[in-house]
């Protein structure tokens, strides 16, 4: 059998002249994200909403796909109806047959977009509200604070009645604001700010450094399902991989250990922004979240951020610890991020990190490496995959 999906969106309905723009763009996301269905779908877009058609074996995994398509605010499977009240009136109650429970109350809630349908909205809300409480004597209407509510869509050739709606992640399409690099670590913050980015309608690729052979498989792993995560969200993520033993070595045999931390942030920036420039992206994005650790102080940002000029963006920059992590439950990236292996910052963390290095402090200690050859030798042996949505 058939079955239908209606979708709405929110924001993008605020975005006047360009708004065909923005709805272009979730068109194709809603189907790419439908892509690798066993069965056929169709996607079809009508006055602000997009109606999924498919098969009724295939709507709970569209729906499932459909939740983490940014830009979709909700989702209701749909059943139809002709335009034939009594029609109208059956379809309703086998709706609330779904659902029943003893004593539930429910209302009626008519739009009714074909004008040439022969009774106004409200007239219908009392026509099937009384039909089926004669169905159901068990049912209570309640039209303030209703446990279901019927929702009638009167349309041009067609009536569409649901009743659940399940939520997506809102915000806006993937695609529309622009492309921005991830730095990825295998912890809990930076894939909570790349689905932050990613729910801003920005694409993005990653970037992790990883110091191989102190840093395993399970490290390149665990970033590998990290961004199968993100994926679902942004469809496709290109992540590099950036050996970075050779510089973690140079910068602690020569350097001073308290601003191992800082040195490090700033050769990564520093490959980050080249790497950024190669692949056309014109902005950073980080989990960094102020004073959550010691290398987030204020100075330790300004210290980071002198090695690029490309903006730095850090969503999570306000965020309490507990918020974020309440995020990365909910985007299931979670129990990835707490998997226990080693990051190649955690490996070598000093006992006293500075708090406040100065930039001449940090500039003195990176002319003891040789740090043009380093970055240039890391950019090259970068290795890129791409980890399609599954
Ligand atoms: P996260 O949970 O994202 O690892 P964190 O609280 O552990 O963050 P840090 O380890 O200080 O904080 O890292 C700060 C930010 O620097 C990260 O959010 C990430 O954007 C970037 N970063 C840290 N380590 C790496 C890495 N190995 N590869 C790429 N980016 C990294
Ligand atoms: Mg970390």
């Amino acid at each position: 059998m058939e079955s239908l999906l209606l979708i709405r969106y929110g924001e993008i309905a605020l975005k006047g002249k360009n708004r065909p723009f923005f709805e272009k763009q979730l068109f194709k996301n809603i189907e790419a994200a439908l892509q690798n269905l066993k069965q056929p779908f169709q996607v079809e877009f009508h006055r602000g909403r997009y109606y999924v058609t498919t098969t009724e074996e295939n709507l709970f995994p569209a729906l499932r796909r459909l939740q983490k398509v940014c830009g979709i605010v909700s989702i209701s499977p749909v059943s139809q109806a002709d335009l034939d009240l009594d029609k109208i009136c059956r379809q309703a109650a086998r709706l609330l047959a779904a659902s029943y429970q003893p004593g539930m109350t429910f209302k009626v809630n008519t739009r009714r977009a074909n004008k040439k349908f022969p009774y106004p909205s409200p007239e219908i809300n009392r026509l099937v509200g009384a039909y089926l409480l004669k169905e159901n004597p068990g049912l209570k209407v309640d039209v303030h604070n209703p446990k279901t509510l019927v929702n009638i869509e009167i349309r041009e050739k067609k009536t569409y009645l649901y009743s659940q709606v399940f939520q997506g992640p809102g915000g806006l399409p993937v695609g529309v604001t622009g492309k921005g690099l991830l730095l990825l670590s295998g912890g809990i913050d930076s894939p909570v700010a790349g689905w932050m980015a990613l729910k801003r309608g920005v694409k993005i690729e990653a970037l992790h450094f990883h110091s191989p052979p102190f840093t395993g498989e399970g490290a390149i792993n665990k970033v590998l399902d990290l961004c199968q995560q993100l994926a679902a969200y942004g469809q496709k993520i290109t992540l590099h991989l950036a050996p970075f033993t050779e510089i973690q070595q140079e910068i602690m045999s020569r350097c001073p250990r308290p601003l191992l931390i800082t040195l490090m942030r700033r050769v990564m920036f520093r490959i980050a922004d080249r790497l950024a420039q190669k692949r056309k992206i014109t902005v950073l994005f980080t989990g960094e979240s102020l004073g959550q650790v010691s290398s987030q102080t204020l100075e330790n940002l300004v210290a980071i951020n002198e090695v690029t000029a490309l903006p730095v963006l850090r969503p999570l920059i306000g965020f309490d610890k507990e918020e974020i992590v309440e995020i990365s439950r909910e985007i299931n990236t979670y129990p990835i991020s707490i998997r226990p292996f080693e990051d190649c910052c955690t490996l070598f963390i000093p006992r006293h990190p500075a708090t406040r290095p100065t930039l001449d402090q940090l500039a003195r200690a990176e002319k003891k490496i040789a740090l043009e050859e380093l970055i240039t030798r890391c950019l090259e042996n970068i290795e890129s995959r791409t980890i399609l949505s599954e």
